[in-house]
């Protein structure tokens, strides 16, 4: 017994059809779309699709179509006729079709169809006569021959054309609907002769091999270059395959009542609820896509715009106009999204041939979703949905003008969104100084340190010649939301003569230069730019991403214009701040030198006693910017060297501004120096060993939640953050060090400040032992930079050299530094849950910079983490992606 084939072939037509857009898997998207259409009603050619099970099929078996297809097409083809009278093969009433390639992605013109198939010498004269339009006739026939030729038998479509253009020039013919039916009857003498030459064969007369080898040739076209450069690209899988549709031609191309188009039911690019697309008349869908001729717009209102005097076809075609207009409004409400769709007018009559969810800018995905949920086409929480987070970064940052001309001089890595013009610099100092005199710049370096920071932050942009996506200019930039290029190989700075040279150019000191951290272009002078336009949608969109979400998002942020920033974008507190950074600035940085070099106990009270003023002052600042929202402040953690200087030059210049000698310098850098500073006496470390560090940092931020405005000071929440804690004894003696502190101030000011003390989570062993860490902390935050580093025993400013050899290699599939690898989150659940069995109500936060990407947001949301923390430009991001966590994971819940 033969096993029972499966169904392989689904008809559609007249209000009817087998499938429907629920099988987009087997019939396409086009398929399945096409069924949909005719199921609502809507005037859809009818046909069938053959389903993508034949195309696995189809290359199992050498590149042979299954037998058992055979009688399914055939009685397919039967209930075709059954619509129109046609038959496929009838000379006086021929049926012609279409033969259209479909996946269950769109993959818009990698793979192949051919159109006008039903026609041979026979039945040309057959519809001529039916037609009573010989000159249409003859003009579908070479449509015919051309394309099928090109697609099945592989003759090169250029060289039909030559035909053509040779004909016309010879006749003294501009536009194709100036030759009449002879002209046709001669060019398709002309292009059968054509095949004969190039193949050594008639072209085919017979309508069945016609049809099978279209079908055959489509298939095929899934494994052409084309469509697999598309799939790899797309991450779309080989094995998925097209489906086939053939379908019942209607022509475009007959006569001045006829036309072809394409409409978006909104405007793609701006979002608008406008009708948006073009048309051509007396044509076919492929003239569209060839160019040869202007299209025309679609409504009144763009002719008027920018149609340089053409009539729209709501003007020219009035009826079928309106009823396209319907059609689109329908499509969208039955698909509840933008609908991209094809259409065509064939005298006078509107067809619909295909429709699917149409691409849009991020300004648009926007406007359509608010839009569609104020008009109830769908939910708030389905608008929320739709914008992806990642996109959104886009509307946060200024763009290049597409339109501008630009000089690239050369490209490295799209390290940090945005584009930013202005005069090269070369030196941290230089940047700092030229913006105080007003100007712009952009700090080009080999690469960036620590001491480079202030003039990070001064310049409009950054670009390395060295470095990768988590090099130290990438992460400093991206937490600033400067622009950066890092890694720009293909240029060459020369510190010395401060020149950049890429391309054959020379850049001096001053010279403008616009650097474009989305694409990684570096570009020869200014570029015009589109600054970010947040829309009334992207608040409301916003406000919506809100209430679904449970996380609350905070912003890493060291200074008061950060937390202004974090504030506008939304944060709901701080998560990070880093107090070293406050003590690279120039004034602060000697103080700090000092209390470096101090031997004693003294001299290091002494040096710190003139840091904490400032430091006061700056969380002052912080705290009435976040008026009572958390504010975690993570104590001193870096190692001490970083402050120092090394090389012989830097040394002698800081040991003369610091009146000592050089020699005690040297000795004092040489005593700090560590073989792996990063695992080396850093975070708790330093700070079990240095004291002193604690108490004046404690005291600048106790006092300074007292000295907050009046009316704010009893809601200032400090949260006192220990860095790279391993043992619960570490943080013990540093907490109790900080309550030393508290009881001293609060008795000295007769007040009382609520605070808490907390751990970073950022070494593996503290997420083993995060039960007994939480036995002291109040609260966790994970730091996955560093517990990344120290999962995979990786540096991060080491990474950049194989990283990418092995992501070539498929040892990773992404930057454990970017996207949070799943052995970190495992340890994070570690963490999570050993930490939440001692403390059930302890609050977790991530502060690392995976705080900002949307994958790892889903993931916090699924261990329950009680907020993320990232840089203020990435908040929006973060809220969205939050949003759409919350309501994918509905079973999480609060603590
Ligand atoms: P693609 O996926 O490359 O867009 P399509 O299968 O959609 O390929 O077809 C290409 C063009 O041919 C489109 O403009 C389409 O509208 C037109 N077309 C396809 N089938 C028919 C048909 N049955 N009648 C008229 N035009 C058709
Ligand atoms: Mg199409
Ligand atoms: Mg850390």
């Amino acid at each position: 017994m033969a096993e029972q084939t499966p169904k392989w072939v689904y008809s559609f037509g007249g209000g009817h059809a087998d499938g429907s857009a629920a099988d987009k898997d087997r019939l396409g998207g086009k398929g399945a779309h096409l069924a949909e259409m005719s199921r609502i009603g809507l005037p859809v050619p009818p046909g069938f699709t053959i389903a993508t099970d034949v195309c696995a099929a189809y290359y199992e078996n050498g590149r042979k179509l299954p037998d058992a297809l055979r009688p399914m097409v055939d009685e397919a083809l039967v209930q075709m006729a059954s619509f129109s009278g046609a038959q496929f093969g009838d000379v006086e009433h021929p049926l012609l079709v279409s033969v259209r390639s479909g996946a269950r992605a769109s993959m818009p013109g990698m793979m192949d169809t051919v159109l006008n198939l039903g026609l041979n010498d026979q039945t040309v004269e057959g519809l001529a006569r039916r037609t009573d339009d010989r000159r249409f006739a003859y003009d579908t026939y070479r449509r015919f021959i051309q394309m099928y030729a090109d697609v099945v038998l592989g003759v090169d479509h250029g060289l039909f054309e030559d035909i053509l253009e040779n004909y016309k020039a010879l006749k003294g013919y501009e536009l194709d609907p100036e030759l009449q039916a002879d002209d046709w009857i001669e060019i398709v003498a002309r292009f059968k002769s054509l095949v004969e030459k190039e193949l050594g064969l008639r072209f085919p007369q017979s309508l069945g091999d016609q049809l099978w080898g279209a079908i055959a040739a489509v298939f095929g076209s899934w494994q052409n270059a084309r469509a697999i450069a598309y799939r790899r690209l797309h991450d779309i899988p080989d094995d998925w395959g097209t489906a086939v549709t053939v379908q019942t031609m209607v022509f475009g191309n007959k006569g001045d009542n006829s036309a072809t188009g394409v409409v978006f039911t909104r405007n793609p690019s701006t979002g608008e609820n406008e009708l948006f697309g073009e048309f051509l008349l007396n044509a076919q869908g492929e003239d569209v896509v060839a160019g040869l001729r202007t299209p025309q717009p679609l409504t009144k209102q763009a002719s008027a715009a920018n149609g340089n005097g053409k009539l729209s076809l709501e003007e020219a075609m009035p009826e079928a106009f309106a009823t396209l207009k319907q059609n689109c409004a329908a499509l969208e409400r039955h698909f509840r999204d933008l609908q991209d769709i094809e259409f065509t007018i064939e005298a006078g009559e509107l067809f619909m041939l295909q429709t699917r969810t149409g691409k849009r800018s991020t300004q648009a995905a926007l406007k359509i979703a608010v839009d569609m949920a104020g008009e109830g086409i769908i939910t708030q929480e389905e608008a929320v949905m739709r914008i992806d987070p990642a996109q959104l970064d886009q509307l946060l940052h200024p763009t290049l003008d597409p339109n501008a001309d630009m000089t690239v001089l050369a490209k490295g890595l799209p390290a940090s969104p945005g584009a930013a013009s202005g005069e090269i610099v070369f030196d941290a100092d230089e940047a700092v100084h030229m913006k105080s005199q007003g100007h712009t710049v952009i700090l080009a370096r080999i690469e960036t340190s620590p001491e480079d920071v202030q003039g990070m932050h001064a310049a409009a942009g950054i670009l390395t010649t060295r470095g990768g996506m988590t090099s130290h200019a990438a992460v400093v930039a991206r937490g600033m939301g400067r622009p950066c290029v890092a890694g720009v190989a293909a240029a060459h700075i020369d510190l010395e003569r401060e020149t950049l040279e890429a391309a054959g150019v020379v850049l001096r000191k001053g010279d403008i230069v616009t650097i474009d951290g989305s694409s990684g272009k570096i570009i020869k002078g200014r570029v015009s730019m589109r600054q970010p336009d947040l829309s009334p949608d992207f608040a409301t969109l916003m406000e919506w991403a809100d209430g679904l979400r449970r996380m609350d998002v905070r912003a890493n942020a060291d200074t008061p214009a950060d937390a202004r920033h974090a504030r506008d974008f939304g944060a709901e507190g701080i998560g990070l701040c880093r107090t070293e950074h406050m003590f690279f600035q120039a004034n602060r940085i000697v103080a700090m030198r000092e209390m470096i070099l101090a031997e004693t106990k003294e001299a290091r009270r002494a040096a710190l006693a003139e840091l904490l003023p400032e430091q006061r002052q700056d969380f002052i600042e912080l705290f009435e910017i976040m008026k009572g929202l958390p504010v975690t402040i993570r104590l001193f953690d870096p190692p001490l060297h970083e402050f120092l200087p090394h090389e012989d030059d830097a040394i002698a210049d800081v040991a003369e501004a610091m009146g000592v000698s050089i020699e005690r310098l040297k000795r004092r850098v040489a005593v700090l120096s560590e073989f792996n500073p990063m695992l080396g006496q850093r975070g708790a470390r330093l700070l079990v060993s240095y004291p002193e560090i604690v108490d004046m940092q404690a005291r600048a931020i106790i006092e300074a939640a007292i000295e907050t405005g009046k009316e704010l000071h009893d809601r200032v929440r400090p949260e006192i953050m220990v860095p790279l804690v391993a043992t619960k004894r570490e943080l013990d003696i540093i907490k109790d060090r900080i309550a030393e502190t508290a009881r001293a101030v609060e008795k000295e000011r007769e007040t009382t400040v609520a605070f808490q003390v907390g751990s970073m989570v950022e070494l593996p062993r503290a997420c083993l032992v995060a039960g007994e860490i939480a036995e002291s902390a109040e609260f966790f935050s994970f730091g996955t930079n560093d517990l990344t580093q120290t999962t995979f025993g990786l540096s991060r400013d080491d990474a950049g050299r194989f990283l990418g050899e092995y992501a070539d290699k498929g040892i990773i599939n992404h930057d454990p530094f970017m996207t949070l690898d799943a052995a970190v989150g495992e340890l994070m659940q570690i963490g999570v849950e050993r930490g939440r069995a001692v403390r059930p109500d302890l609050k977790i936060g991530i502060c690392g910079e995976h705080g900002g990407d949307p994958e790892t947001i889903g993931f916090c949301e699924k261990i329950g983490l009680s907020y993320v923390s990232c840089s203020p430009y990435r908040v929006p991001v973060a809220r969205l992606a939050a949003a759409q966590a919350a309501v994918k994971n509905p079973a999480v819940t609060d603590r």
